[in-house]
């Protein structure tokens, strides 16, 4: 069963208050968003598999670790875009795949309208699946699904609030996918948006609300 980690770090609390107050413009939005992610990116990474090397320091040699897989990010047009930058600060070797879906205003279901994964480079082992909201789950079912279907073995979805509509969602058709969030929120209002949340994060990040 996919594990949930829900991060208790006083920062990212201080953060997510941030994220949620309406007040908050959008530079301030991006840096709190910034700081969240890098903190649940290294809690997500903590497991990645490493091999051993020697290296030559400028006075003689020393055993070290390096890491043995090859590690993407896949952010989810658009809010994912924001928790990019955090992802190649910490995995700075990571390839980028970004999958563009949007929800059908009226269904509620993704729609796919960008991938670049039929072009044949298999993907990374490891996908670090960006999203800061995880709402209904439906585009992050889709996405980890069509992730899968191009090679990904180990998927971590990165959030920041989820609704536990998304996560029982997401869990039933991914069980093998653990979850990285701020906050686990109340419920979905009928427009599938997470109560009490903080808005649409593609507008609060792009100035476009
Ligand atoms: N997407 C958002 O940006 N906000 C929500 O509350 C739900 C989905």
């Amino acid at each position: 069963m996919s594990e949930i980690f829900v991060s208790t770090h006083p920062l990212v609390l201080h953060d997510l208050s941030i994220l949620r107050d309406r007040e908050t413009q959008p530079p301030a939005f991006r840096a709190a968003l910034h700081r969240v992610a890098l903190t649940l990116l290294h809690t997500a990474t903590a497991d990645l598999p490493t091999r051993k090397i020697i290296v030559q320091t400028p006075l003689e040699s020393a055993e070290g670790l390096t890491l043995r897989v090859r590690v993407g990010l896949a952010p989810i047009l658009r809010a994912g875009l924001g928790m990019v930058p955090a992802g190649l600060e910490i995995l700075p070797m990571a390839e980028v795949w970004h999958l563009g879906f949007y929800r059908d205003e009226t269904t509620l279901q993704p729609v796919k309208y960008y991938s670049p994964l039929h072009r044949g480079r298999p993907l990374p082992e490891v996908m670090f699946l960006l999203d800061p909201m995880l709402a209904t789950g439906g585009s992050a079912v889709a996405a980890i699904t069509e992730l899968k279907r191009h090679g990904a073995r180990q998927i971590k979805f990165i959030g920041v609030l989820a609704a536990p509509e998304g996560i029982a969602r997401v869990r039933e058709a991914h069980p093998d996918v653990h979850i990285y969030l701020a906050a686990v929120d109340r419920a979905l209002n009928e427009q599938g948006y997470i109560l009490p949340g903080l808005g649409d994060a593609g507008d609060r990040q792009f100035g476009t609300a």
